[in-house]
């Protein structure tokens, strides 16, 4: 029976990251994979999606152009060029984790595996032993009953990432980021697009500074938003998939679509690996969730990380989570203590760190928000666009960054920077006392946060 350090279930990105950092450490690693090196982040997530939507900018772009005097014509689409270039970029990166593989000396085992005991693991009636275990399984999209996938018409993200041809009419349930991304896409391609979420605003977690900004862009483009509105039947018919909606007075209304695509959400890939068997816990809903901060389970020589060990389901914290769990197996005293990142790659981004303004206020903090529009930037200008908003909450009395909430260009660079000034409790005068670079949109950040002192330069303060 092969004997390793450590092995690895699942090579998706908190995988292969913990792979690599346990095999850098000097253990010899393994990684099991039952379907694709590069997990849902390279295959059919982060990826693919982000290729899509570099193909949706230029498209909006190639039209807009023509307001700076150039005029390309109209742009035409070939879906399946498009497809194939998508699927080019995500054998670029596959490929690129195989030889990551290869160069630290990583076996890739490939199959599914399961516990027997603490200390072994079975893949295709084959036994592997380690000192060590990191499970990485991720997660699967959410089903709902009566929405039954079929990959062609009624389609889940993976579904909605092959782009053979381009539907007339697109309709997402889950106006989240992965709703709301392939919104962006088909809007981009040509679809009469459409986005229905339950709750009062798109991206439910987020500021509801953000989100409404996000929201005006999206419907000054031609996307129908309903929020407050639930999916509640749909039926296939000679004239596309007639989809029953309901708002929370229960008032109904048919839509008709010729794609429909289901992004509530996802669920942990925690069942069905023999955890519970072997002493590990598996809540209800199929989480692992970790017994401390280096990631290690109730079973301490098994350790979780990634989209099975919790929330926010989000490729960098698996990363992260990654990391420590291959530092701690190796000795090292490393533990996970650090505020998550998120970004909505629409076209503009969504991107918040910290803490939203509500979420200060609960955890007893007396707030100081600043807030900068882009309408004000003179880089946005120079970019043909005036859509979106920096908003900065502080802690009154220390004047620390406790949140930062964007939509703009870049906001998925520039939510580093504030994480970055979190992560180091920079105070809002830090950032105002910082030189950004003119005409840039990170300014935007020094003005918002000069604005909560009400000493913003290019727009009116409150009075001080
Ligand atoms: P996964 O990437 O899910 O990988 C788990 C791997 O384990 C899989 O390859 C699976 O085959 C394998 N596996 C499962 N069970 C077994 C077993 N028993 N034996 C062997 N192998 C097994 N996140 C971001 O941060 N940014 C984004 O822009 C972003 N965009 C996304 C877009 C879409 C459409 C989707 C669906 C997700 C997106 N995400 C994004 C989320 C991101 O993909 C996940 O958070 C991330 O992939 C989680 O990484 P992971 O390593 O935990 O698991």
């Amino acid at each position: 029976m092969a004997k390793h350090d450590v092995i690895v279930i699942g090579a998706g990105p908190g995988g292969y990251v913990a792979a690599i950092r346990a095999a850098q450490l000097g253990l010899k690693t393994a990684c099991v994979e039952k379907e694709y090196v590069g997990g849902v982040c390279l295959n059919v997530g982060c990826i693919p999606t982000k290729a899509l939507l570099h193909v949706a900018e230029d498209l909006r772009e190639a039209k807009h152009a023509k307001e700076y005097g150039i005029d390309f014509g109209e742009p035409k689409v070939n879906p399946k060029a498009v497809n194939k270039w998508k699927e080019g970029v995500v054998k670029k990166m596959t490929g690129g984790v195989k030889m990551l593989f290869k160069g630290n000396k990583i076996d890739l085992i490939e199959g599914e595996a399961t516990f027997t005991d603490k200390n072994t693991i079975k893949v295709s009636d084959k036994s592997y032993s380690a000192e060590k275990f990191i499970v990485a399984t991720g997660s699967e999209p959410i089903p709902i009953p009566g929405f039954e996938v079929d990959n062609e018409t009624v389609v889940d993200s993976t579904g909605a990432l092959v782009v053979t041809e381009i539907p007339k009419r697109f309709l997402a349930i889950g106006g989240s980021a992965i709703g709301l991304e392939f919104c962006d896409i088909y809007n981009a391609l040509g679809s009469e697009t459409t986005v229905v979420e339950l709750m009062d605003q798109i991206v439910p977690a987020s500021d509801p500074d953000a989100a409404k900004e996000l929201h005006k862009s999206f419907e000054k483009r031609g996307i129908t938003i309903k929020t407050g509105t639930k999916a509640v039947s749909q039926k296939k018919t000679k004239k596309g998939i007639e989809v029953v909606l309901e708002d929370k007075e229960g008032k109904q209304e048919t839509v008709t679509v010729d794609k429909l695509l289901v992004a509530v959400g996802r669920r942990p890939n925690g069942k069905n690996l023999g955890l519970e068997a072997i002493g590990v816990n598996v809540n209800e809903r199929g989480f692992v969730p970790p017994a401390n901060n280096h990631m290690q389970t109730d079973v301490s020589n098994i350790y979780v990380i990634g989209d099975v060990a919790g929330h926010p389901m989000l490729a960098h914290k698996a990363m992260k989570e990654g990391l420590v769990a291959a530092e701690h197996a190796a000795g090292k005293p490393s533990a996970y203590d650090t505020i998550v990142p998120s970004v909505i790659y629409t076209s503009p981004e969504l991107a918040s760190v910290g803490m939203t303004e509500a979420e200060a206020k609960e955890a007893g903090y007396k707030i100081r928000v600043g807030k900068f529009p882009m309408s004000a930037s003179g880089r946005a200008t120079t970019l043909g666009t005036n859509e979106g908003i920096v908003k900065v909450i502080g802690d009154e009395e220390t004047d620390i960054l406790l949140g930062f909430h964007m939509v703009g260009p870049s906001a998925g660079d520039m939510v580093s920077e504030a994480a970055l000034a979190i992560e180091m409790g920079a105070t809002l005068e830090d950032i105002s006392l910082t030189q950004h670079a003119h005409p840039t949109i990170a300014e935007t950040f020094m003005e918002a946060a000069e604005h909560a002192h009400g000493m913003a330069i290019h727009i009116a303060n409150r009075k001080r």
